[in-house]
Parts: C-alpha cells; structure tokens; sequence
C-alpha cells in the first residue's frame, strides 16, 4: 500500500496506481518498470499484467492497474509525512480515469497534516485538469514534472502556468544538457544522476549550471545524488557539502 522510501527528497511512497508505458528517454532505466516485474513474480495482483520480458530485460506491457483500495492509507497515517505520489506508475498517464485522479486529489484534500508530492512526465495533462478546475491547487500539494534533458524541457512551462501551487521540476535522471531555462515560477528543484546497472553518466558542467540558474532564478536547491553503477561510492556531495534545500521551511 505505501512503504518507507529510500529516496533522499521524501518519507515514504503512495501507489494508488500501478503499470505505466514510456514517455520519453528519462524513462529508459525506469526503477518502477524492474520493481514492478519483481512485485508481480512475487504474485502482487496490483502488479499483474503490467510488465513482461523482452530481449533480457523486463518493460512495461501498457497495462496500468488502479488500487482503490490503497486510496484511504494517508488518511490513517497521523505523523505529517512527505508522501511521494504514485512512485510506481504516473498520475497523469493516459491510461489513469479522470474520476480516479480526482479521488486521488479528494484525500490529499483531506489530509492537510502531509506534504504530497506529485511528479509527473504528463504535466500537459495535469495542467489540462487544473484548467478545467477538476483539480485544484492546495498548499500541502507540491506539482512537480520530470526533466531529464534540454530535449523535454518545454514541460517546465505547462508547470509554471499552473497558478497558486508550489511547484518543482526533477532534473533526474540528468542525462543531457539542460542548456538554458527560465526557472522563475519554479520552487524547488532535484538534480540528480542515473544509477543502476545501465546508469548513462552525468556531466559535472550540467549540474553547476543548474546550480546557478537556481540561484539565479531563486529556486530551492536539492542535489540527490551523482548517481552510476555504484551511487553509495559517488555520494552526493557538491563543492563540498550536500544541497538539501526544500521549497518551504519543513520540520524535516
Ligand atoms: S513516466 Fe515514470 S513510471 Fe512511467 S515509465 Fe517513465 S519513469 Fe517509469
């Protein structure tokens, strides 16, 4: 239903949704595509169907599971937690119903003693929502969108239109340059590199120039890891010290 995480920026994960299908070249490595084909060998039925072997390797089958009965966990969780949404799949994926990411929003609603944090490679859809007013903008709710390279970074705009949130961008895993980027609108930013066994390398230079756009555009700084095949050796430091700025100031 929900685990403690071991990802740097957060507490623990929430997975109302399980299954996802590949959006773009960040998606390659993906953790939830291999996590998901353990959970369903192990006879997970929120798994069931959503991945399948090809060329020695496990993908996703496009199949994308929802779980409602995982839906009601935070409300039973009293400790304020940094909650990442939907660690295994995507939110906004296609595939997710409208009524069901609605229900999704209706509980963080409920729950303004967490901070839910809400990634997405989809954010043209999210931002399409919070057009329409299906979803709306609440203070414990962080938005945030992935980008791994200049070649999607056209996402951070459908973020920054998004009015009345706070909102962040994930610069992981860092696979190519940036280049520049107006960040102005953005709170919060993670950059990181790939890890794992096929972990593509990360250039010293792509993270110092994001380390001054932040600066420059006065968005929180959060340096989660170098990342490669051993991320634990390359640790996560930067000229010296660790980044772990967060956009609010968080009893963390
Ligand atoms: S959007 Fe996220 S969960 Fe879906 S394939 Fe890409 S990295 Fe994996």
């Amino acid at each position: 239903m929900a685990g403690t995480s071991e990802i740097e920026w957060t507490d623990v994960t929430w997975n109302p949704v399980a299954g996802c299908t590949i959006a773009s070249a960040g998606c390659s490595n993906c953790y939830a595509m291999r996590m998901a084909a353990r959970l369903q060998a192990m006879g997970h039925v929120k798994y069931r169907g959503t991945t399948r072997k090809s060329g020695g390797r496990y993908v996703w089958t496009g199949r994308v599971n929802l779980d409602e009965f995982s839906l009601s966990a935070p409300l039973e969780w009293r400790k304020p937690k940094r909650i990442f949404v939907n660690s295994m799949s995507d939110l906004f994926h296609p595939d997710v119903p409208e009524a069901f990411i609605r229900s999704v929003w209706e509980v963080m609603e409920k729950c303004p003693q967490h901070h839910f944090q809400v990634l997405t490679k989809r954010p043209d859809r999210m931002a399409g929502l919070f057009a329409s007013k299906k979803i709306s903008a609440f203070a414990n709710v962080w938005i945030g969108t992935s980008v791994e390279s200049g070649e999607v970074a056209d996402r951070v705009k459908h973020l920054v239109g998004i009015e009345n949130a706070t909102r962040f961008v994930s610069f992981e895993p860092l696979i190519g340059r940036i280049g520049e980027i107006d960040l102005r609108g953005i709170h919060w930013a993670i950059v990181g590199g790939e890890s794992g066994p096929r972990a593509r390398p990360m250039d010293e230079e792509w993270v110092e120039r994001l380390y001054e756009i932040c600066r420059r555009d006065d968005v929180a700084f959060f340096f989660k890891q170098w990342g490669g095949r051993n991320k634990k050796a390359a640790g996560r430091e930067l000229h010296g010290r660790t980044y772990d700025e967060y956009p609010l100031d968080l009893d963390v």
